[in-house]
């Protein structure tokens, strides 16, 4: 992990969140090289989930919602985590988190450690909205992303053709007040979801159907990212563990340096939401068929994942060693540079033009790094760390005849690319 967060910091991955005031503890700022990685993770998520079905709409709600949409979904009285804190040091953790409070309990050589009692903690953040003080009104920032799609459920059926089976896609923010933010990104108190809510029949076996589609489909797609097969697990929630709107859950967890953790879920939420926001709203969220007539509030079988972290076992399954060279061996279409361009001498004007041209030309279809500081072994290693899947050198050869070295991030193998087969060549490559 120290590597991992050392690698962050250092390439522009990820910096702590405002760090020049000292930092604002479960923040953090995505660098150039971290905002186009997770760009690009959430752009393949969304043409899997929207682009390539005819069943997926998307949709970018509000973070900031009508305080009742909360008390609908149960967050403002259920949201919580059972917060403890040793009578020692008064560090605060999660009740639930054994494996925390036992290192914690260690940390004290010995001591005898007392903890209070569990209390109830909600995690909803808290804003206050309005220009006269006084006047202003207490809101929260949303907990979830889920809400977004579920208030949205009427005006997506009276304003789009979709009919039953049929979901609603989105990304954006999430705010939790976690007890204990850690793990470098894995717990933080802003976050990024990416989410489907999946509308089924309310019935037993259809949703059992859904769920185990999403549950496979959603393994899969982190398999086609690259991220090892090993590295992969379900984990069905045991019946006292499950949050308060789920019938079924399943974790998928991947074996992080600090144990097999959760990056997303499958939910069968079952009726919950559109009931209850039916029953507070006051407006019939239910769903007619329009062949059959049938009336139902639908079943929702929800995929929740992390974006932040997806990205982070994404970059910790791709550090990969090959004798004294590191490198991040990145699903090219993940990568935040596709191609890295340098001219042999920065001094020589020949090489430093030719080289130009060919970064103008490839930059029109996708990012593209330049270098031409230092000797080529140390541009190498730069891109290795960036995970920048291939480097074009202008040397000496190409001025006579228009060939670049072009050299494999994985194989660091060389091999001789006429310059006008440069963008045919990588559109192979880079699928
Ligand atoms: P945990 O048990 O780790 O607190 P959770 O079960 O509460 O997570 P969900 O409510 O199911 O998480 O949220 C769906 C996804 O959102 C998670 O799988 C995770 O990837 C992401 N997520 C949740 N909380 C955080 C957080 N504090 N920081 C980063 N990502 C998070």
């Amino acid at each position: 992990m120290d590597k991992i967060v050392a690698l962050c910091k250092r390439r522009g991955f990820i910096y702590p969140g405002s760090e020049i005031y000292g930092g604002l503890t479960g923040t953090w700022d995505y660098g150039p090289l971290g905002t186009l990685l997770k760009n690009n993770l959430k752009n393949l998520w969304w043409k899997e989930m929207v682009q390539l079905r005819n069943d997926v709409v998307g949709i970018d709600a509000a973070i900031m919602m009508n305080p009742k949409a909360w008390e609908a979904s149960g967050h403002v009285e259920a949201f919580v985590d059972p917060l403890i804190e040793c009578k020692v040091c008064h560090a605060r953790f999660r009740a639930d988190k054994e494996d925390e409070i036992k290192v914690h309990i260690q940390s004290h050589e010995g001591k005898k450690v007392e903890w209070t009692n569990p209390k109830k903690f909600n995690l909803l953040v808290k804003a206050y909205l309005g220009i006269i003080e006084g006047e202003q009104s207490e809101i929260y920032l949303r907990g979830e992303i889920t809400n977004g799609a579920q208030v949205n459920f009427k005006n997506i059926v009276d304003s789009t053709r979709v009919k039953i089976p049929f979901g609603i896609a989105q990304i954006g923010k999430a705010f939790r007040n976690e007890i204990t933010p850690g793990n470098f990104t894995f717990r933080s108190r802003e976050f990024e979801q990416m989410e489907v809510q999946f509308y089924v029949k309310p019935d037993e076996k259809e949703a059992e159907k859904w769920y185990e589609y999403w549950k496979q489909n959603r393994m899969d797609f982190y398999v086609s990212l690259g991220i090892k097969k090993e590295n992969l697990r379900f984990r069905e929630h045991e019946d006292k563990e499950r949050a308060h709107y789920a019938k079924k859950a399943v974790d998928i967890e991947y074996n992080a340096p600090f144990g097999w953790s959760e990056f997303m879920g499958i939910h069968n939420r079952g009726d919950f939401d559109l009931r209850r926001h039916t029953e507070y709203s006051g407006t019939n969220l239910s769903y007619k068929d329009s062949v059959t007539g049938e009336e139902y509030i639908p079943w929702d079988i929800e995929t929740s994942a992390g974006v932040d972290r997806s990205l982070l076992f994404l970059l910790i399954d791709a550090y990969q060693k090959d004798g004294e060279r590191f490198f991040l061996k990145l699903d090219p279409r993940l990568a935040p540079y596709k191609v890295a361009v340098f001219p042999l001498l920065a001094n020589k004007e020949d090489l430093v033009t030719e080289a130009r041209k060919i970064y103008q030309t490839l930059q029109k279809d996708m990012m593209v790094a330049w270098d031409d500081r230092g000797n080529i072994g140390k541009r190498y290693f730069a891109q290795d760390e960036a995970g920048t899947p291939f480097c074009i050198t202008v040397d000496f050869k190409t001025l006579e005849d228009k060939t670049v070295t072009v050299r494999d991030r994985d194989t660091a193998k060389q091999e001789r690319v006429k310059i006008d087969k440069l963008p045919e060549y990588f559109q192979n490559k880079l699928k």
